[in-house]
């Protein structure tokens, strides 16, 4: 496979694009990659680069493109609105209609409001329980990606009690200084830290079942705990569904475990694959926002008829009954395979798996949580990416990121998948 055009690409873009890229997780320097592949193109489960060599595609747009790409149901609603106006800056009726369908699914979100992104939408339920509870500091778990807001950019401190530091440039400590980290799945920990910080938390900010150190499940009863502990120290519990809502099952993680967090932000698939945010939860704290309330939040695009229009054309496709059935059985065969492979040819493997969502980790013990996940060795993974590359399978660049199912991947598909995967292990170096 030759992949020149990329190449380049790469050196025209490095002059005129920041690092060549417009989202730094699109390069390949987490898998040792000189340039990431340049596409051209893209139709159901497939990418097509620019120098035409096809890819089964399971990176999905990290997360968004939940029916494959070019999805006749999408594109025809996009195709309306264009004749229709694509902006005008008033309320629609499809807004409500969406919004309408999005709390049938999830009814802790008795109230919305729609945004452009996963940042807004995270960034905004923190404003929003700032507003709420009269207090200031946020608790989030370590290694978890919440969008790129100030806030959610900080990394743990050395233990449950210390406050965190700031994961970027640019970030004032007295910011970090409001955010306090805890390692995901301990209760402990995050008891430890409500007790020092008493009555200064205004939310606890978590993904249900973590995306971002790979798929992480929550262990039995944690969220239960979350929102026991929150509640108690008189905190919000503020649930980031931006990956996981309507992922493994036409809700969110919320529905599908049956706990309720007091607010939720949303993004990725609710926009069909345009850009979309949505937060919103109970009416007593949504109350507080503009123009109800003194809390201010306003976007120019919010609401657009385009993304709301894709969004809601995706979630009517996905609640086709025996959407979810298929996308986990094809997760399924996909985690025996891998295990088996990786097996026989004896690779030491750990996989996390939620219905068609898996990670593979390159290390000895199961991961419950970030300091796990680091564990998973990089080069190891960095190689066998490459090699699965090599056969045309595209895997996100990343140790930390999942390998998304579609709707569009078939049985062939996933079938050829298998194929590389027996071949990446078996050329895979000890
Ligand atoms: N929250 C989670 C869990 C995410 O995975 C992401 C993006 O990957 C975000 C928030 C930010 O969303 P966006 O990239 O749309 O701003």
């Amino acid at each position: 496979m030759h992949t020149t055009t990329s190449q380049s690409l790469y050196h025209e873009a490095l002059d005129v694009i920041v690092g060549g890229v417009n989202s730094p997780s699109r390069s390949f320097r987490a898998v040792g990659g000189d340039y990431p592949i340049f596409m051209k193109s893209a139709k159901g489960a497939y990418f097509w680069d620019e120098d035409d060599n096809q890819y089964i595609d399971y990176l999905a747009a990290f997360g968004p493109i939940i029916l494959g790409h070019a999805h006749p149901v999408i594109t025809k609603a996009i195709q309306d609105v264009t004749e229709q106006g694509i902006l005008y800056g008033t309320p629609t009726e499809k807004e409500v209609r969406f919004a309408q369908m999005i709390r049938n699914a999830i009814p802790s979100m008795e109230q919305i409001r729609f945004v452009n992104s996963g940042t807004e939408a995270v960034m905004t339920t923190i404003r929003l329980a700032r507003a709420y509870t009269g207090r200031d500091k946020i608790i989030k778990f370590a290694g978890c990606y919440h969008g790129h807001s100030d806030l959610v950019l900080v990394a743990a401190g050395s233990g449950p009690s210390t406050l965190g530091i700031p994961d970027s440039a640019g970030i004032p400590a007295s910011i970090a200084g409001e955010v306090i980290t805890v390692p995901f799945n301990d209760p402990e920990a995050l008891s430890l830290a409500l007790d020092h910080w008493s009555d200064q938390v205004a939310g606890i900010l978590v993904e249900p079942l973590v995306g971002n150190f790979g798929i992480v499940p929550p262990q039995p009863e944690f969220l239960q705990q979350v929102n026991q502990l929150a509640h108690q120290a008189g905190a919000l519990v503020i649930y980031d569904e931006v990956i996981t809502a309507f992922r493994f099952h036409f809700g969110g993680v919320q529905t599908m475990y049956q706990v309720e967090p007091d607010l939720t932000a949303l993004g990725k698939i609710i926009g069909g694959g345009l850009p979309i945010g949505a937060y919103g939860g109970k009416k007593k704290i949504m109350e507080k926002v503009a123009p109800m309330g003194p809390m201010y939040q306003a976007g120019t695009m919010a609401g657009n008829p385009l993304s709301i229009s894709a969004g809601m054309a995706c979630l009517t496709e996905l609640s086709q009954e025996g959407t979810y059935d298929q996308l986990a059985s094809m997760g399924e065969q996909l985690e025996s395979e891998i295990w088996n492979a990786a097996k026989k040819y004896n690779h030491t493997i750990q996989l996390n798996r939620q219905s068609g969502a898996l990670t593979v980790y390159f290390c000895d013990q199961p991961v419950t949580d970030y300091d796990g996940a680091q564990k998973s060795d990089s080069k190891k993974f960095g190689q066998f990416f490459h090699l699965m590359l090599q056969e045309g399978i595209y895997l996100a660049p990343s140790k930390y990121e999942a390998w998304f199912l579609t709707t569009a991947h078939s049985q062939e598909d996933i079938n050829k998948t298998i194929e590389a995967i027996y071949k990446s292990f078996k050329n895979l170096p000890h």
